[in-house]
């Protein structure tokens, strides 16, 4: 494939400006600093550049992880717990600081924020699943951001979606999106784990999802904050892909990652399926 010297890849770059409606999710790996604190002129940074792509008439629906890092935060805890109980607690006391920040951020920036809160079994009733894309779709409409959770509080082991990567895809399905961003703390998919080996290579594209790729995936570890790792991503990506979305791993931690991922840049590793839904080609 030959690139620009803005190191763009054409194709990628008529695929994503092609892309309507959009799924970023944030991983809590992101959207907290070293400190475990939420990095919120981080948080300010993203939601600057969602605000710069609604302006480009493009809509986004984000999908927030960090309710349980900014609870154990603000209850002082500094492992994640393992009880039930107590990661619902910390996710209600999280929940509400996070919609704190994206309700100031966006605004500032002229935009209101609707809470959206989805635990598992609405997806598996028909009534529940309408309701939820018609209230979606509703705030999309108003130009209203919706920042979407898993309803961590009221989630047991048996309707829990456990990561949001999981959940994101699903959101993705709900909403017949385009495109399913996901943002985390790595660049995006390597030939090996980057955390354990010195010596790996960025795939900048992938078309398929192989077990060769399952495979690396597994080998990444989850943090002690966020759940999820990279092969949660690549099975939420290889959902996408099989619903002919495009799929892309970026670091969240870049400065202006999603701008430049609307510009072409080549950041990440991108995913396009064999088919594009919504122009029946691979590519143009
Ligand atoms: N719903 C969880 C939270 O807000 C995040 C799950 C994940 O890390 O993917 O903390």
């Amino acid at each position: 494939m030959n690139l620009t010297k803005n190191n763009q890849i054409p194709e990628r770059k008529k695929i994503i400006a092609s892309v309507k409606r959009v799924v970023i999710k944030i991983g809590t790996n992101v959207l907290t600093a070293e400190s475990h604190q939420l990095d919120t002129s981080l948080m300010e940074h993203l939601c600057q550049q969602v605000c710069w792509l609604m302006a480009k008439k493009k809509q986004v629906i984000v999908v927030t992880s960090a309710a349980i890092g900014a609870g154990m935060q603000i209850l002082g805890w500094k492992k994640r717990p393992v009880k039930m109980e107590k990661l619902q607690a910390a996710a209600s006391v999280g929940q509400s600081r996070l919609m704190r920040f994206y309700e100031r951020i966006f605004r500032e920036q002229g935009y209101n924020v609707g809470q959206v809160l989805l635990t598992k079994d609405i997806f598996e009733s028909k009534s529940r699943k309408a309701n939820a894309l018609a209230a979606i779709e509703t705030l999309l409409s108003y130009k209203i951001v919706p920042i979407i959770n898993e309803n961590d509080v009221v989630t047991t082991d048996e309707i829990r979606f456990g990561d949001n990567d999981f959940l994101s895809a699903m959101v993705f399905e709900l909403l017949n999106a385009d495109m399913l961003i996901l943002l985390t703390d790595v660049d995006g998919l390597f030939d090996a784990d980057p955390k354990n080996n010195g010596k790996v290579n960025l795939l900048s594209e992938v078309n398929s999802i192989s077990d060769h790729h399952i495979a690396i995936a597994k080998r990444g570890t989850p943090s002690s904050l966020g759940r999820g790792g990279m092969i949660s991503k690549i099975l939420a990506i290889k959902k996408v892909l099989e619903l002919g979305g495009v799929g892309l791993i970026a670091n969240g931690k870049r400065p202006w990652v999603i701008r430049d991922i609307f510009l072409g840049k080549k950041i990440g590793t991108i995913f396009i399926p064999k088919r594009i839904k919504w122009t029946g080609k691979k590519g143009f």
